[in-house]
């Protein structure tokens, strides 16, 4: 049973937790204060120091006077790369181009891994090291030979994943020629990564290759994805099981098989139970039975009956409770409707399929990372909300690495829609300033 969301090796990131780039402020804390303060809250130790964001640092002013300067080919970037479709699993196009564009900018060691992230890397000053990922997703929702022309009017841009997330992957690419360009000298190293099968099925796909195999053997000191527009950000992961539920018999005439188990009964009680479940409102905790089906005809008993069912939380710990309770639920009602028809020796059967497993996690909001996020935010002039939601920062968020998710500035509308819509506005640039100062907050400057 898929509840424990991480394959086994990726644990091994699990224990470098502390941030190794704030040695400086570190260095005054035990290390257990340290490592206490990025776990989920509950039952933690009092917080570690906030890190210093860099907003007077010359080199860093330098870069956000370049992003703001430089608006227009942010905007030109984010139309451009939108262009190019990235259905599900079909992100290769997408890649090949990213990947010119990231080499283009400089960036060493470009290249498309065996999942289809495209990985950059710009070295630290110091010389190897924990390691600052930021990402963003390269696909979209969009099956293939969707019309992804880009139509441009002012400050507005309309057209499939324009917000979501061709905002990230321009964002990524302004930060990294700001940095370039300021010569911006980090600490640490940062990795920009493009990822693939962020969205619905691709059940983040690539993010956890990365984590399973290309960053294996690495310290990952911070994870930031870039997704989406506005000026908030994801502190806390939801995380979802979901699962295809089939019961399934050998089905007969509604009236001539009479008395043999009856697969959509049985799929009835088990809803019925499912219906009834009992889950915290904090951890917010969720559950749904979204989509059934079975049957052939009204007088017949079907051969077999399914139902689509989604859980989700805040908390793992939660997340794993509901689902025993929905496992407890699926079997009472399997032997329920076997012990209906005693005399009967017809099978019934229950087969659980796991749609998508997504790991849930949390970080209290004056964890670093969180902080860091806030506080470059109001060194920008703005007060960012954070929230939960689930995105590519689920899986190191579900290893203990300290994780966040940033919007990236503008304003969104109608996302997963043919008609999405990003809009610049008047201070658009904000988004990219501020991804690159949290990064520079993050990796640390010389
Ligand atoms: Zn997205």
């Amino acid at each position: 049973m898929p509840a424990v969301a991480v394959p086994a090796p990726l644990a091994r990131n699990a224990p470098l937790r502390r941030p190794a780039l704030a040695a400086g402020l570190m260095a005054l804390l035990p290390l257990g204060d340290a490592i206490a303060q990025t776990r989920p809250a509950g039952g933690r130790a009092k917080p570690a120091a906030p890190l210093a964001v860099p907003a007077r640092h010359a080199a860093v002013r330098r870069a956000l006077g370049v992003l703001r300067a430089d608006n227009a080919w942010t905007l030109d970037q984010q139309a451009s790369i939108c262009e190019v479709a990235a259905p599900p699993f079909k992100e290769a196009a997408r890649a090949a181009e990213y990947r010119r564009r990231l080499e283009a900018l400089g960036l060493r060691d470009v290249r498309i891994d065996a999942e289809g992230n495209v990985i950059a890397e710009r070295p630290g000053s110091a010389g190897g090291g924990a390691t600052v990922v930021v990402s963003a997703h390269l696909d979209t929702v969009f099956p293939e030979g969707t019309d992804v022309t880009v139509k441009r009017s002012g400050t507005q841009l309309t057209g499939p994943g324009i917000g979501d997330d061709c905002r990230g992957l321009a964002t990524l690419l302004a930060v990294a020629r700001a940095f370039d360009q300021a010569k911006v000298a980090t600490r640490a190293p940062v990795l920009f990564v493009g990822t693939v099968g962020e969205e619905g099925a691709g059940n983040l796909r690539g993010v956890r290759h990365l984590f399973e195999k290309e960053l294996a053997g690495r310290t990952v000191s911070y994870f930031i994805s870039v997704d989406g527009t506005g000026l908030g950000v994801t502190s806390r992961a939801v995380g979802s099981h979901r699962y295809r539920v089939t019961y399934a018999g050998p089905g007969g005439h509604s009236y001539g098989a009479f008395g043999m188990p009856n697969p959509v009964h049985a799929l009835g009680r088990a809803i019925a139970k499912i219906a009834d479940l009992q889950v915290p409102e904090s951890p917010r905790t969720t559950f749904s039975v979204g989509i059934v089906e079975g049957g052939t005809s009204v007088n017949a008993i079907a051969g077999g009956a399914s139902m689509d069912v989604d859980l989700r939380s805040e908390s793992a710990a939660a997340l794993d409770s509901v689902d025993a309770a929905l496992r407890r639920a699926l079997d009472a009602a399997l032997q329920e409707e076997r012990a209906r028809w005693p005399r009967s020796t017809a099978a019934l059967s229950l087969k659980v399929d796991t749609i998508g497993i997504r790991p849930a996690g949390s970080q209290p909001d004056d964890a670093p990372i969180v902080r860091a996020a806030v506080d470059a935010g109001r060194a920008l002039g703005f007060t960012a909300p954070t929230s939960a939601s689930s995105t590519d920062a689920n899986v190191p968020m579900g290893l203990g690495i300290p994780s966040i998710t940033l919007d990236a500035g503008g304003d969104g509308e109608g996302s997963h829609s043919l008609e999405e819509r990003y809009d610049d506005g008047a201070q658009g640039w904000l988004g990219p300033q501020w991804v690159a100062l949290v990064v520079a907050t993050l990796a640390g400057v010389r």
